[in-house]
């Protein structure tokens, strides 16, 4: 998210107090929190419905996620339960369904193992794994809470911010002295001063990558002590009707609190005046004016495309540099008979046969069956399973149209058939497919930056 400041703008030309480029859940959340305080907030989406990336599209009677299903957020208590509290500001609630386990991972050597939401019973389990290594669980994950705690009693915004931080320094000083020892260390180097057993640190090096794309030598400790303790406080909660209701609810809460949403609005330019921003062009020609721009589109989207390349701040290119590139996915969206799945199967799965590919391209694929905990989802006797792997857009680009095709075909059913370690006969109960690669992601994407948006309501199209 980037914010860019307008301060002594001509009132006669101000429109808007906010301008939110993007309905994301990241674009949403700030304009109903501002709409919630009285600003006049305009967002504009360049797509058909809100929530970008936790949006949803139909097919077949089934009603799929784009991405994300695993939701933290909707806690009850602290402040970590941010997605709660989004809503709440905007008197808006939202019916979900918590998941008792918020991953099954399937790991090497036979390695089953369930992130239970009751921590005692997931310490229980995975000592009864590593028995010799019990103590040293405990003091790892308990380390994991020290961080949790000072969290939670803060306001979470932007760690980033200089302003926030002195601000929640003098609110709670005790907390942030509580973190500032982790901040400079990474989760690989705590959990090997509790744990030794090779397979066990490669297990804390997955529970970190599901997440952080990253192993836990590069997981910094304040981020793992969030996730590793939050799905045990405040749970994995899944919204009734699928993930795009969050970007739904929040946009009723949103006009509810007198702002506006614009979809199909692609914003081509972010107007500067006076080294200021102070509006948007959008692609039909309409020009929008606010005393604030706000960016929920991607940084580089920010930078390359809608900012002069002139403007790009000092900051912006230091980060850039820095900053490592990570696959996209491969995504598989099955519609399945119910008796694919045996019984007391899980929501969320993570599959990985040999611990060198963990990083590797299609190496650890993740599973998601949304429709175990609301089967609304499916028709009668359905699921949905929603599998994705980490790929590379190179593998699949300078292909000729049947090649590409071909390699599609191949990569998917060598996912389904990896599946079937998991769900034996997969195959065989299979109702619905449509597969998405990285080039498929692109040109989603690509086409509906086009004005009038070619694409049917919600839908994923391919190439
Ligand atoms: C396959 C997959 C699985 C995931 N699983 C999980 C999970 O289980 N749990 C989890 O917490 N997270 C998960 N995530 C990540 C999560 O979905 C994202 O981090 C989150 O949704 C990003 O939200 P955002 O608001 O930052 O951006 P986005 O969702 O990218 O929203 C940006 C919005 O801006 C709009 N936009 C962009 N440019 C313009 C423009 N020029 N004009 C107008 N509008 C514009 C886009 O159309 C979009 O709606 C997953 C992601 C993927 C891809």
């Amino acid at each position: 998210m980037v914010s860019l400041s307008a301060r002594s703008l001509p009132s006669a030309q101000t429109d808007y107090d906010a301008i939110v480029i993007g309905s994301g859940i990241g674009g949403l959340v700030t304009a109903t929190q501002l709409a919630a305080k009285g600003a006049s907030v305009l967002v504009l989406e360049r797509y058909l419905i809100p929530g970008g990336s936790a949006g949803y599209f139909d097919r077949a009677g089934y009603r799929f996620d784009v991405g994300a299903s695993m939701i933290f957020g909707f806690g009850e208590q602290g402040t970590t339960n941010l997605l709660t509290r989004a809503l709440e500001a905007v008197n808006i609630q939202i019916e979900t369904v918590a998941d008792p386990v918020q991953i099954h991972y399937h790991l090497p050597n036979g390695l089953e193992l369930k992130v239970h939401k009751d921590y005692e019973k997931f310490l229980q389990e995975l000592g009864d794994r590593f028995p010799h290594e019990r103590k040293g669980i405990r003091q790892f994950y308990d380390e994991c809470w020290k961080v949790f705690n000072c969290l939670n009693v803060m306001d979470l915004l932007s760690l980033e911010e200089l302003g926030y931080l002195t601000r929640v320094f003098f609110q709670h000083p005790l907390a942030c002295l509580g973190l500032v020892k982790y901040l400079p260390q990474n989760v690989g180097d705590i959990a090997r001063r509790f744990i030794h057993d090779p397979e066990l640190l490669k297990f804390i090096d997955i529970d970190c990558y599901i997440w952080s794309v990253v192993p836990a030598d590069k997981t910094p400790m304040i981020n793992a002590g969030m996730v590793f303790s939050d799905r045990h406080y405040g749970g994995i909660n899944y919204p009734k009707g699928g993930v795009g209701q969050i970007a739904e609810k929040l946009v009723e809460g949103l006009e509810k609190a007198g702002g506006q949403i614009q979809y199909k609005a692609r914003v081509t330019e972010i107007l500067i005046e006076n080294g200021r921003a102070t509006g948007v062009k959008l692609a039909s020609g309409e020009v929008y004016r606010a005393k604030r721009v706000i960016s929920n589109a991607t940084r580089w989207d920010t930078f390359e495309k809608l900012l002069p390349v002139d403007r790009k701040p000092a900051s912006e290119k230091k980060w850039q540099q820095r900053y490592q590139q990570s696959p996209s996915f491969l995504s598989l969206h099955l519609g399945v008979k119910a008796e694919a799945l045996p019984a007391e199967t899980e929501c969320h799965h993570i599959l990985l046969e040999d611990w060198q590919t963990m990083e590797t391209e299609q190496g650890t694929i993740f599973v998601s069956i949304p429709t175990l905990l609301d089967p609304s989802l499916a028709p009668d006797g359905h699921h949905i399973i929603h599998a994705f792997t980490p790929s590379w857009i190179s593998h699949w680009q300078d292909l000729s149209p049947s090649d590409y095709e071909a390699k599609k075909e191949a990569a998917a059913s060598r996912v389904i058939d990896r599946l079937e370690q998991i769900f034996p006969n997969l195959n065989q109960f299979l109702d619905f497919e449509e597969v998405g690669t990285p080039r498929t992601h692109r040109r989603f994407w690509d086409a509906t930056t086009e004005p009038m948006g070619r694409f049917p309501r919600a839908s994923y199209p391919d190439c």
